[in-house]
């Protein structure tokens, strides 16, 4: 089994400190065959300040040091995390611009501005209703990410579900979803199951079957790990539900371009 961790961070993101030569150590120590990096850059600060351009330059110094070390042992892709892109599509098109880049996560971490911009991590949730709320306005702006192409693979779409402590169902988004499912595969873009380190798995088969009825072929594997001991947890098991719901192959990316290993 091809093993890969494709959602990971280092230093460079806010919320990390681990140089990447630590995260690519841990990847050979948990066998994984390829690790991808992708550090944050958000057009939106925690609390909706706007952003307006990434620095690139460590990312690409830090990749061109590590990466060629570890050649025959681990690939080592360079990829970004890139959130709220529909936010602001000039800015995100000069991001993107950078022909070093293999992969891009496209994610949602904050309300949209008009509701303040907070990311989903600092939004209370004192009941079933705030819950739902954030919800619908998470997958509203899922939906307008989803038609732009400033992403190769949508990230943890359940993501706000981490942080809320009420039973929650995604049955009222079931149409929204289709729509964001067909609009990525449509533009022969994916998702990706994020582990969480491990914590979540059976979460997504529901999710998998209903991005592969809506024509879904993509689908990445990442543990969204930010420290050393995160690398790789519960990849093996992804590829497992990943198979139970239909899919025949785990993607890749080089250079944009999806590239895909037999389950
Ligand atoms: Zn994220
Ligand atoms: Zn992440």
């Amino acid at each position: 089994m091809y093993l890969t961790d494709y959602h990971t961070h280092t230093k460079l993101s806010p919320d990390g400190s681990v140089p990447l030569a630590d995260m690519a150590d841990a990847a050979v120590a948990a066998g994984l065959n390829e690790l991808c990096v992708t550090d944050h850059c958000d057009l939106l600060e925690l609390y909706g300040e706007p952003v307006d351009h990434y620095d690139w330059p460590p990312a690409l110094e830090q990749y061109a040091a590590v990466a060629p070390r570890y050649a025959g042992k681990l690939t080592i892709r360079l990829g970004l995390e890139f959130g709220m892109a529909h936010l602001n599509p000039e800015v995100s098109r000069a991001i993107l611009d950078r022909p070093e880049l293999d992969f891009v996560l496209g994610s949602i971490h904050n309300l949209c501005p008009e509701k303040g911009g907070t990311d989903f991590y600092y939004v209370d949730y004192p009941d079933p209703a705030a819950c739902y709320a954030a919800l619908d306005d998470y997958f509203s702006s899922m939906a307008k990410l989803a038609v732009t192409d400033f992403y190769d693979v949508l990230s943890h779409i359940i993501y706000p579900l981490r942080y809320m402590d009420h039973p929650i169902s995604l049955d009222r988004y079931h149409d929204v979803l289709d729509g964001i499912f067909r609009a990525a595969a449509e533009r022969g873009r994916g998702i990706e199951i994020n582990t969480w380190r491990g914590r979540t798995l059976k979460e997504w088969l529901p999710v998998l079957k209903q991005f592969k009825a809506c024509g879904g072929e993509i689908v990445t594997i990442g543990s969204d790990a930010h420290t050393t001991d995160g690398v790789g947890k519960g990849c093996e098991q992804a590829c497992q539900l990943l198979a139970e719901a239909g899919f025949r192959y785990l993607a890749t990316y080089e250079k944009r371009k999806p590239v895909f290993h037999t389950l």
